[in-house]
């Protein structure tokens, strides 16, 4: 089990530090923020800066900073999001017409939040 001193070990600048994650904080309450879903494993809320009509987070409670960081026995909590994410979809009413499932790894790739969250995108047309 990953606690926040191991997490703060992990290379890298800022990607183990839970204290200071503003994801572990929405998900804490100190930062209020409506959420669309909730379960014991994992929070949705809408995306602060949308790059779609429907832009959501899929977020596990869990701090994995990246997904690289995720270790043997993350599988069905992994597994969980992807499942939380078609529901959403399903829930926001873009699974039909095509939604994006992104999760962006290491800053090159454009993560800027370091905690694992998977992009729910729909309702406009994507290249
Ligand atoms: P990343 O670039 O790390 O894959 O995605 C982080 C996402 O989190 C960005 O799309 C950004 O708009 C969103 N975000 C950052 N801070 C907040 C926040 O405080 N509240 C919400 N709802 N979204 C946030
Ligand atoms: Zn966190």
């Amino acid at each position: 089990m990953r606690t926040a001193r191991s997490g703060a070990n992990l290379p890298g600048e800022d990607k183990g530090k839970m204290e200071d994650c503003i994801f572990c904080k929405i998900i804490s309450g100190s930062i209020p923020t409506k959420m669309v879903y909730e379960d014991e494993q994992a929070v949705v809320f809408d995306d602060i800066h949308p790059q779609a009509p429907i832009h959501l987070l899929v977020v596990p409670r869990k701090h994995i900073p990246r997904l690289m960081d995720a270790a043997p026995g993350d599988e069905a909590l992994l597994g969980h999001l992807l499942e939380v994410a078609n529901r959403v979809a399903r829930e926001r009413g873009v699974a039909e017409e095509g939604y994006r499932v992104v999760i962006n790894v290491n800053r090159g790739a454009g993560q800027v939040v370091f905690h694992l969250h998977l992009h729910v995108m729909g309702g406009r047309k994507f290249a």
